[in-house]
């Protein structure tokens, strides 16, 4: 039976944008599992800050500057993981943004941007990273989606199409892999308190799920037995505050 210090002991763990929010909760919840881990951020700086803001937690956390857009960096992210950590076992696709703006005013250059981060960035991730997930025999890939990944809403246009189009890569990485023990799970939170869309929490969001809800869910995905294989979990506030 797995403690709470040893469930990942001798995995390694990339979370991408793990510099702040829901990754910087992920990376805490993957090193107090006893999982060597590495986080990003856009730039080299942010990905140090977001190692400090880790506290003690980040003391042996690997730090990389990473556009998810760039595939040359992409690359050269992962093979670092390998390299400075040993291998590469669980691969968190976290890295994303909003932009929530309807079609007719979305620009053509927004378009590509959040396109480019939040599903481009995702496959070069997943591209880099399978071969060396093969390479240990098995391991696991999980995506950070959205419930805008199955709902659709007004200003959604863009951002709704980057989590569809990531679920449905991920459903089809999920079936290819499976037979490689490597299993991909996409994780589906609702509103989440963080500074997302450049907007930081206010107290009358309380209400919304705490980005450590979310790591709770990738640390539970993780302890699956493996034999089984929770491909898509849809995580909400409880309780809205109530519409109409
Ligand atoms: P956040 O607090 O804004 O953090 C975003 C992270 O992504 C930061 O680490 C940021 O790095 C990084 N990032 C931004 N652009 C990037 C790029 N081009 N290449 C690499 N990294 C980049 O957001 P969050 O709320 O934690 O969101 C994390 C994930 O959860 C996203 O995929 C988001 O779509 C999803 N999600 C969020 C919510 C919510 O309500 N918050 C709900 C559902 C799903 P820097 O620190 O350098 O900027």
């Amino acid at each position: 039976m797995s403690t709470e210090s040893t469930l990942l002991a001798g995995k390694v763990a990339l979370v991408t944008g793990g510099s702040r929010g829901i990754g910087s909760s992920i990376a805490r919840a993957l090193v107090a599992k006893g999982a060597a881990v590495a986080i990003t951020g856009t730039t080299q700086a942010s990905a140090e800050q977001g190692r400090t803001a880790l506290g003690a937690a980040g003391r042996g956390v690997l730090a990389l500057g990473l556009d998810v857009r760039d595939e040359a960096q992409v690359s050269s992210a992962v093979s670092r993981v390998v390299a400075d950590l040993g291998g590469l076992d669980i691969l968190i696709n976290n890295a994303g943004v909003g932009h929530f703006v309807t079609v007719a005013d979305t620009t053509p250059a927004d378009w590509r941007r959040i396109i480019d981060i939040n599903l481009n960035g995702v496959y070069y991730c997943c591209h880099a990273a399978i071969p060396h997930l093969k390479a240990r025999g098995g391991g696991w890939i999980i995506n950070i989606s959205s419930l805008a990944g199955k709902n659709t809403f007004v200003r959604g246009g863009v951002y709704c199409a980057s989590k569809w189009g990531l679920n449905a890569l991920s459903d089809v990485m999920m079936e290819e892999l499976r037979q490689d023990n490597i299993r991909v799970s996409c994780v589906m939170p609702g509103s989440v308190a963080t500074d997302f869309n450049g907007r930081a929490p206010a107290p009358e969001d309380e209400w919304k799920l705490s980005p450590d809800d979310i790591a709770q869910v990738v640390t539970d995905l993780l302890s699956h037995p493996a034999r089984s294989l929770p491909s898509r979990v849809e995580i909400r506030p409880s309780r809205p505050p109530r519409k109409g």
